[in-house]
């Protein structure tokens, strides 16, 4: 067994320091709070706020794609502030506050008060999500072995808040009411703060997660402190935010943003600048760190691909479920978004012991093979919804078996490529372009949700007084899963065919 240093007064709680189980729950109740509102979100714009509109599904579609793309894209931000001024403590208080404020006044029946409600989360989810994942690794010791096994735990802390969380909000939303479900998610989020804030009581995480240094904290800019005024920003970024995501409207009809409107052009802009700056970096890096390179774009541009496809979880596939799924006696429509967790939770061990088991048998598949066999799960999964319509009843519901197969088939592919990715990234960046690289792994999931909104408006139902379903709706649904099933089969065949040269282009990188 290999040594392990331990700070001399860490408490060890399962053979981990006893702040991972901290930051455990307080993940846990985030992302309660993050799935348990993502599981009504789609449903609640169709049946309320855009509730008026012929054009619902569209709108509904656009919102929902801006909102996504926004949560993932302040990530970058939120880390780079806490980097460099708040820390990773002040910056997952103020992120969980502004969070929960957002979940709180999504209660209130307004169109204004939901699209603040979303901004606020975008803000609060920016600074909390991306530096609660970096604490975890601040517990270890570089080369520390536990720490693989560390982010193992908490991956399943994200995924126990994400399997409950739209069990029991959408339960709520079902039985008493949208704005119960909605203030679930609220109470979630303060939860998770508590346990994260008895931690620091008890001392578990030392001096860790402070911030850099006191004096940046008391810089003063216009005559305020700078650790005051971040929190000002972040209040004042919330109302434009909301404006951004109310103009989900296409800017143009025909033309070169035809269909798009201000989001998707701020995120087509931001992907040339992201383009061009890699191409630059990659004319200036030697020819190993060149390959390199442009595995690890690769690897992002792929999971994109999948994360576009994978989110239609909580948009698309949630319709369908709404629509075209028998969920009688079941469960409902918002409920459906519990069982992509639940699969993760039961499959991330024992895939995770498979390719342990491979390699001591040296035929752990190198990452192109595992990104390439994801693609095909993916893809598999949604033919699967595809061929489901064979099976309708004679008023278009499926059988909920296709759903429940469909997400067991997505929930392997994405253990084959989300924690594989994650750690190929760090491996395959020059050590100068780590905290560039690991912002455009961020922004993957973010430009994920611009894929995610184009075939939500491709699949948008008309109609004039919100009553759809039946056999009119379930071709629709159907063709698109198709269509989505054979892009993601033939990306994923396009990647196990070049695996070899993809393979030698990573050198000694498994
Ligand atoms: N389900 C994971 C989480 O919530 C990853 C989601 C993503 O990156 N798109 O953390």
């Amino acid at each position: 067994m290999s040594e392990i240093t331990k700070q001399p007064h860490e408490k060890q709680i399962l053979g981990h320091p006893s702040g991972l189980f901290y930051l455990f729950f307080a993940e846990l109740w985030e992302r309660f709070s993050f799935y348990g509102m993502r599981a009504l979100l789609t449903l609640y714009m169709i049946d309320v706020i855009f509730a008026a509109l012929a054009e619902r599904d569209y709108a509904t579609a656009a919102v929902y794609a801006s909102y996504g793309s926004l949560v993932y894209a302040s990530t970058v931000v939120g880390g780079k502030v806490s980097d460099q001024i708040l820390g990773m403590r002040n910056s997952i208080f103020l992120g969980g506050i502004l969070m929960a404020v957002g979940h709180f006044v999504l209660a209130i029946e307004n169109n204004m008060a939901f699209f603040l409600a979303l901004s606020l989360i975008i803000v609060g989810n920016g600074f909390f999500k991306p530096n609660i994942s970096t604490f975890v690794g601040t517990l270890y010791e570089k080369g520390d072995p536990r720490k693989d096994s560390g982010f193992t735990i908490f991956y399943m802390g994200i995924n126990i808040g994400g399997w409950i969380a739209p069990l029991l909000c959408g339960w709520l939303a079902a039985k008493y009411g949208w704005h119960y479900g909605f203030g679930l998610a609220g109470i979630g989020m303060l939860t998770g703060l508590i346990v994260f804030w008895s931690g620091i009581k008890k001392n578990v995480f030392g001096d860790r997660g402070l911030p850099p240094n006191e004096e940046v904290m008391h810089k003063k800019i216009l005559g305020i402190k700078q650790g005051t005024l971040i929190p000002i920003i972040a209040v004042i970024a919330a109302p434009l935010i909301a404006l951004l995501l109310s103009s989900y409207k296409a800017i143009a009809t025909d033309g070169m943003f035809a269909d798009q409107n201000i989001v998707n052009v701020l995120f087509t802009g931001i992907g040339v600048v992201v383009l061009a700056y890699l191409a630059y970096e990659m004319y200036r890096a030697t020819l190993d760190e060149r390959k390199k390179l442009f595995v690890a774009v690769l690897i992002t541009f792929f999971m994109t691909i999948f994360w576009g496809f994978h989110e239609l979880s909580g948009s698309v596939i949630t319709l369908f479920a709404a629509r075209n799924v028998d969920l009688d006696g079941i469960m409902t429509a918002a409920q459906t978004n519990s069982l992509n967790s639940m699969f993760i939770i039961l499959l991330a061990i024992p895939i995770s012991m498979m390719w342990t088991w491979l390699s001591k048998k040296k035929s752990n598949p190198r990452t192109p093979y595992k990104f390439g066999l994801g693609l095909l799960f993916a893809g598999i999964s949604f033919y699967v919804l595809a061929i489901s319509g064979a099976s309708a009843s004679a008023n278009g519901l499926v059988p909920f078996a296709y759903l429940l197969l469909m997400y067991f088939l997505l929930s392997v592919g994405e253990l084959f490529m989300s924690p594989v990715g994650l750690s190929k990234m760090t491996d395959l960046a020059p050590v100068r372009l780590m905290a560039f690289v690991m912002g455009v792994w961020f922004l993957s999931s973010a430009f994920a949700f611009q894929i995610v909104g184009f075939i939500g408006k491709q699949l948008a139902i008309e109609s004039t007084d919100g009553n759809v379903g039946g056999l009119d709706t379930l071709t629709t649904y159907t063709d698109g899963f198709h269509l989505i099933a054979m892009y993601s089969i033939g990306a994923g065949v396009i990647v196990l065919l070049f695996s070899p040269l993809i393979k030698k282009l990573m050198g000694n990188v498994h």
